[in-house]
This record gives C-alpha cells, structure tokens and sequence, in this order.
C-alpha cells in the first residue's frame, strides 16, 4: 500500500513538472530501488582493435587432467556385484574361507606388512598358493605376495575392505586390549628371514627372492596408499604392533623396505604433478 501511494506521489509530482514544461516523461520517473539493469554502460574506451580470439590458456578447464588410477604401479580393477562395486588389485583372487574373517567392512588406516615363514628349502619355491593354505583357521590377511604375483585373498570396496585377522589382539604397555585388525590391510610376503638380505648371509637366490617380492609390495603398497589415502607412516612391520613377532625382521623393514616405498611413493607423487 505504502509503495503504491508513493509510486502515484511520483506521478502526480511528475505530471505536475511535466505540465509545467522541465521534466522527462512520466515514462522515465527513477525506480525506488536502484537496479543493476539501470546503471549506464561504460564508455567504449577499451574496445580491442584485434580480431583475434581471447586467450583460453589460463582456463583450467583446458589444462589435460592426469587420471591417478591408471599411474599406479598397481592399478585396481573394478567389477560390479551384488553386495555393490568391489575393487581388486594383483595378478589374482582367491576368497578365503569365510570363517577366517569378521564379516564387518572397514576403513582401512594402517597396512601391516609380514612374512608368512613358509618353509620351503629353497627360496624360488616361496609362492602365494603356500600362503594361502598355510594361514590356518584363525588368521586372515588381504594379500599374498611373492616373486612371481600379487594374490588378493579377501573382498574391497572403494570405500572400505573386509575385516581381516592377521595380527592377534594383546595388550598394549598401558595394559589395555587392543586390536588393530579392524582398521588394517595386511599383506603376507612369502617366505622367512628377510632380515638375511641386510645382514648378509642371504644366497643369491634367496637375496634375489627377498629383492623381487619387495619391488611387488612396494608397488602394491603404494597403490592401496592412494586408493585408501593411508598416510606413509602408517605402514608398519608385524614387529611394531605385535608383542612377540618378528616378521617380516626389523632390519630388512627399516633399512630396506621403507626406504624404497618412500622413493616410490615420492615418485608417484611427481608424476602427478601437471
Ligand atoms: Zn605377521
């Protein structure tokens, strides 16, 4: 009511001016509320004297995206299901048997890396088959990985992988009851004594072997660093978080193992760089 008493005000002040012969027409009576639409254009000063199209190489959306998956030394492959899209990584996969496992799908921070002691004399003979039947009725890990392949042995998932078993629960030196399988990808490397490689005693087979199925595993730990966003520290030998263990030996892990992932995981890192 008040904008229209004020809107008619107006007209008959500008009627008036009009009939009095100084002012525009009511046509052109100021709206009450400043509009963007009303301000005057700017003077044409700048008006580019060349034809030529504007310049796009500023544009982002012009700059070539690097796709990550496809740089990863190991990269994943996904396929549909009925539980929803899982996710798998090495050369194969071959499901433990359910009872080994908690059926609860986590989200994975920590990767716990291992041995597996299988026995085998001669190092050549170190393979994934031996981990997977050698892991027994309590224990579950995610991977097998030797010399020659990556065998995946439970289900992932984008967001998460199943619950595995690969390290037992103990108490922590503050004396409380701890699990780190409900928050852990585990990865059995095969084989036993890897320490040898650094202390010096390893044949050149044995060294060969060591050598071979650490190139694997670093790639492979790379990879699920990425997938899962699992920060570089939180890679740890069996040995840090299970009272008693040894694997996969405190000497190869530190001077030996976690010096090449961080080279790979520093690499790939620069190759996503634009
Ligand atoms: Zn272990």
């Amino acid at each position: 009511m008040r904008h229209i008493t004020r809107k008619t005000l107006i007209f008959l002040i500008s009627a008036v001016l009009f009939m009095a012969g100084c002012a525009p027409l009511p046509a052109a009576v100021p709206s009450p509320s400043p509009s963007p639409t009303s301000t005057p254009a700017p003077p044409p000063t700048h008006t580019p004297t060349s034809t030529t199209a504007p310049q796009l190489s500023a544009s982002p959306t012009s700059v070539p995206t690097k796709d990550p998956l496809s740089l990863l030394p190991v990269p994943p492959r996904f396929e549909n299901s009925d539980e929803g899209e899982r996710v798998y990584f090495g050369d194969a996969y071959k499901q433990l048997p359910e009872a080994d496992t908690v059926d609860e799908i986590i989200v994975p921070e920590l990767i716990i890396i291992h041995t597996d002691g299988q026995t085998a004399n001669l190092p050549r003979d170190w393979n994934t088959d031996s981990t997977y039947h050698g892991l027994g009725e309590w224990y579950s890990v995610h991977f097998a990985v030797s010399q020659y392949d990556i065998l995946q042995m439970l289900p992932m998932y984008p967001d998460g992988v199943l619950h595995g078993s690969g390290a037992a629960p103990q108490f922590n030196d503050q004396g409380e009851w701890v699990t780190y399988n409900n928050r852990s990808i585990h990865i059995e490397m095969s084989g036993h004594d890897y320490n040898a490689l650094i202390a010096g005693w390893a044949s050149p087979e044995m060294a060969e072997a060591i050598q071979k199925t650490t190139d694997i595993t670093t790639d492979l730990v790379v990879s699920l660093m990425w997938f899962y966003q699992i920060d570089p520290a939180n890679v740890l030998g069996h040995y840090q978080i299970g009272r008693g263990k040894a694997d996969p030996g405190n000497l190869y892990f530190e001077q030996y193992f976690i010096p090449q992932l961080q080279e790979k995981w520093e690499s790939f890192q620069r190759k996503l760089q634009p």
